[in-house]
């Protein structure tokens, strides 16, 4: 006999667990399974994101960022901390409570929405039906109208500069370090090498960053990469461009990566080394050859637009189908597939999803840059604001970078804004939603912002596309 539900999901992370719950809303007798366990041997709803990814990252930002305005910024506000100390023990407690307290956050909405929550493994078989083999005990056969999959990803590995748990590690062993290392090697220069670079920058360790690519941040806007290029620079951020890691070299003493770049070989001597090279999506053990379920030559769970698996009424969500790999977006699948189950309508807009880039300064954008807009011969108009004329920015004493917003030349719909400064996540939100009801700049123009608050900037960016910003001269 199998228990039998409306839908279980596969997998807990913030894709898979908002599905669950969003199904539960809908009525539907919801399951979630999930196999993660912290280094503790603990299990935890929330995958990478609250465990090993989002939050923890968050959490050392915060106080890393805290650490390096006490040690470098506080006097210029007239602040003397006489002798700082940095109690790394704590910060790292700390972090991990956070974790532990959202965590379980979790378990205390699955109880609240009547979700049954597994902590195992599931395994899709044939017609619905799954395995959930729990950490420890037998497996029980479990069925469902639909199943949705939301198994995330893990790291790549590069195979000259293999993990080994010590000197060579991913993000989550970055996350845990239990001290300060001295020269710290960063390879790959993306989201997580320049936010885990920043924390161990700040706390005193040299850091390093070798990228393969001649382009820094050939994602962002290239206006704003720039401007946060050089900011990192202005911090004593190493960042190496177009350099090929070739060898790696791991002894008592550290490791010596061995890369080339235009000008020939190089060496760099190391304490310890994080390969933050993108992340690919993890499906193994996660569905029997017979079930239907096909998965494309990069590894992802093929998808339509709507989240359908190539089997009927298997849905697949998250990290581990097609998009960027970032928590809100996958949350968002789950809850489309959650009223799609439920027989509502429902999608995603995959053209408003905001990155965020939490660095200091903190880099945030949403919709297309001018060079997409360029190469696809778009007329368009630009505003830009800068934050040094922001009186709530230099009162906070972070006066650098930007504000950039563009508009379609014609319709002045917006479409793309790119932020490059303080708080820029937060600030990004105000441009979904305006991008989300397609506004124009003019709508922006017309809405008041408080006074004096950050959020000034995007509006004073937004009347620079028409040449009528206040607070700046209009060229
Ligand atoms: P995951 O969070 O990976 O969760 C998948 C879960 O499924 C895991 O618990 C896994 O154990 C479980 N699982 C896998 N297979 C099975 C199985 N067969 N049975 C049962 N369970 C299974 N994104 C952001 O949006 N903002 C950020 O600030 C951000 N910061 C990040 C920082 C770091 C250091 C890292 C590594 C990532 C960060 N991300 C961030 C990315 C974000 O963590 C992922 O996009 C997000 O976690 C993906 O969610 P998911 O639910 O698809 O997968
Ligand atoms: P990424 O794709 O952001 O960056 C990887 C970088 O490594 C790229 O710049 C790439 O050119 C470079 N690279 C690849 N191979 C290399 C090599 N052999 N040598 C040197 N450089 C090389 O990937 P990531 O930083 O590992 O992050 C993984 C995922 O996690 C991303 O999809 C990201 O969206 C997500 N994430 C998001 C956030 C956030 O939203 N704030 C934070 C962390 C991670």
């Amino acid at each position: 006999m199998s228990r039998k539900f409306d839908v279980i999901v596969i997998g807990g992370g913030p894709a898979g667990y908002v599905a669950a719950i969003r199904a539960a809303q809908q009525g539907l007798a919801t399951a979630c399974i999930d196999a993660w366990l912290n280094r503790d041997g603990r299990p935890a709803f929330g995958g990478t994101c609250l465990n090993a990814g989002c939050i923890p990252s968050k959490a050392l930002l915060e106080s890393s960022e805290l650490y390096h305005r006490a040690r470098v910024e506080f006097a210029n506000h007239g602040i003397g901390v006489g002798h700082l100390e940095l109690d790394l023990g704590q910060m790292q407690s700390r972090k991990a409570k956070i974790a532990r307290q959202l965590s379980g956050g979790i378990e205390g909405l699955f109880k609240a929405n009547q979700v049954t929550g597994f902590f195992g493994y599931g395994h899709l078989l044939p017609d619905n039906k799954v395995r959930f083999t729990p950490h420890d005990g037998a497996a029980e056969l479990l069925e469902a109208e639909h199943v949705v999959l939301a198994s995330g990803s893990t790291p790549v590995e590069l195979p000259m500069v293999p993990f080994d748990s010590d000197r060579v590690v991913d993000s989550w062993g970055a996350l845990d370090f239990a001290t300060v290392p001295e020269r710290l090697g960063v390879i790959g220069a993306g989201v997580i090498g320049l936010e885990l670079g920043s924390v161990w920058a700040r706390l005193g360790a040299k850091v390093t960053i070798l990228e393969a690519l001649d382009e820094f941040l050939p994602m962002a806007d290239a206006q704003i990469a720039r401007d946060a290029q050089r900011q990192f620079k202005q911090q004593g951020l190493d960042i190496r461009l177009g350099a090929k890691v070739q060898d790696a070299e791991v002894s008592q003493a550290g490791v010596r990566l061995k890369y080339e770049d235009t000008q020939g070989g190089h060496e760099l001597a190391v304490d310890k080394v994080v390969v933050a090279v993108g992340r690919r999506p993890f499906t193994q053990e996660l569905l029997d050859p017979l079930a239907g379920v096909d998965i494309n030559e990069r590894g992802f769970v093929e998808v339509d637009d709507e989240c359908r698996t190539t089997a009927l009424n298997v849905w697949a969500i998250g990290d581990c189908v097609r998009g960027p790999m970032l928590a809100h977006k996958g949350s968002e699948e789950g809850v489309m597939v959650a009223d799609l189950i439920a027989g509502k309508t429902a999608e995603v807009n995959y053209d408003v999803i905001p990155s965020i880039i939490y660095t200091a300064p903190e880099i945030a954008w949403v919709g297309q840059t001018e060079q997409q807009l360029k190469e696809a011969g778009a007329r368009y108009k630009v505003g830009t604001f800068n934050f040094a004329a922001s009186g709530r920015a230099q009162a906070m004493d972070q006066g650098a970078g930007l504000v950039k917003v563009i508009a379609d030349a014609e319709s002045d719909q917006i479409l793309g804004v790119h932020i490059c400064g303080p708080l820029a996540g937060e600030l990004i939100g105000e441009a979904v939603v305006a991008m989300e009801f397609q506004a124009s700049t003019e709508d922006l123009q017309r809405t008041i912002h408080g006074h004096p608050t950050l959020t000034e900037a995007v509006h004073e960016a937004a009347l620079s596309a028409d040449r009528r910003a206040i607070h700046a001269i209009n060229r």
